[in-house]
């Protein structure tokens, strides 16, 4: 059967595990020989033991859990050639033709660049005596298809990225929690929630909590919001309302670009309205926890239909993104997903938040 490799890279999300399942699963029912790629670039630059084959139970007991049990790191080496052609010879050497990445935009860019370089990885392998010519005959073409794996839906060509609903879920929950307490002491609570260059977590929160304002890094706030939100809250008070809520993403920030932190906002608050305000940082408990139902039957039709994408590939085809489009896993361009989304940072990093929006489309 055909070699077939799965690893998780960057960032930790919930859903990876059932991503990792399902291609595993997929994998195997379709006759490859499956790999675990453990510690994401890291192990397969390293090789060894953290490139070991998967079984059928291997991936049992799993779907429910979070983050992502084969290990994700960052990986300074395989962004030099010398890396590459390190990770190269390990797969070569387990005739691994084919992988599915579940990761980031900087995961997916790895992926296609090693794509890119695969033949004359293999020819300077040949020539360094590292493989046979009948190697590099026989695994000649590398194939990827790639997922992304995110808690803040920043990916552009998909309607969800795996793991965002399910740190909503953390996110409401944790409002609930503190509306319960602010409820009985007529407070203001400020929630960070993340999303450096993108305010999905922060808007779905705010619209599924009731939150009174909202601060988000595409659309930042004029100057005057500091009156603004004083007269939002003072008038929900006088109306009865006991609490109020303010999320702001970890990118907010104003028309001059500088960042809006929860800090800030709660000196307004206090300075102009003497309400009793309290900041609660979700950070790190976004990504944790199980995954939601959604994440998971996400993870899986994402992983099963990236399987399906390597065995129908050929040499000229090119390399895939799998997306949620509507209620269907579709496969996308995965360089052009990629270019575009790093147009929307590179967008937000230029203030022409417009665009930003406007490139982000669908997404
Ligand atoms: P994410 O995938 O979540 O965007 P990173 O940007 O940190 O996270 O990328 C994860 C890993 O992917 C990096 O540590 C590196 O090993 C690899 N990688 C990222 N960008 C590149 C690149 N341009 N060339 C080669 N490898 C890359």
């Amino acid at each position: 059967g055909k070699g077939l490799a799965v690893f998780t890279s960057g960032g930790d999300s919930q859903g990876m595990n059932a991503a990792v399942r399902a291609v595993v699963r997929m994998g195997i029912y379709l006759g490859c020989k499956v790999f675990f790629i453990k510690e994401g670039y890291q192990g397969m630059v390293d090789g060894g033991q953290h490139i070991v084959e998967a079984t059928w139970s291997s991936v049992s007991s799993i779907i429910h859990k979070g983050g992502t049990v084969i290990g994700s790191a960052r990986c300074m080496e395989f962004r030099e050639r010398a890396g590459r052609l390190k990770a190269a010879k390990n797969l070569v050497a387990r005739g691994i033709t084919n992988m599915v990445v579940i990761g980031g935009d900087g995961s997916l860019t790895g992926a296609n660049l090693f794509r890119t370089e695969w033949s004359s990885l293999l020819e300077e392998l040949v020539r360094t005596g590292q493989i046979t010519k009948d190697q590099q005959t026989k695994y000649a073409h590398l194939h990827i298809a790639g997922m992304v794996g995110s808690i803040d839906n920043d990916f552009c060509g998909t309607d969800m990225t795996i793991g965002t609903d399910s740190a909503l879920h953390r996110i409401i929950e944790a409002i609930d929690a503190i509306v319960s307490t602010a409820y009985s002491h007529q407070r203001t609570f400020i929630m960070e929630v993340m999303g450096r260059h993108c305010g999905y977590l922060a808007i779905i929160a705010g619209l599924s909590s009731e939150a009174d304002f909202i601060f988000i890094p595409e659309d930042p706030a004029d100057p005057t919001w500091p009156q603004k939100i004083c007269q939002k809250l003072s008038q929900e008070r006088s109306t009865g309302q006991r609490l109020n809520i303010i999320i702001v993403a970890e990118g907010a920030i104003d028309r001059d670009g500088e960042p809006i932190t929860a800090e800030k906002v709660r000196q307004v608050v206090v300075e102009n309205l003497q309400q009793d305000t309290r900041i609660t940082v979700l950070g790190h408990v976004q990504r944790g926890g199980n995954p939601s139902a959604f994440d998971r039957v996400l993870g899986c039709r994402m992983g099963a239909e990236a399987v399906m994408a390597l065995m129908e590939a050929t040499p000229e085809t090119e390399s895939c993104v799998v997306s949620l489009d509507g209620n269907q896993a579709v496969r996308l361009p995965l360089m052009e997903c990629v270019l575009k989304t790093k147009a929307v940072t590179k967008a937000m990093g230029d203030k022409d938040w417009e665009n930003a929006v406007q490139l982000r489309g669908k997404s």
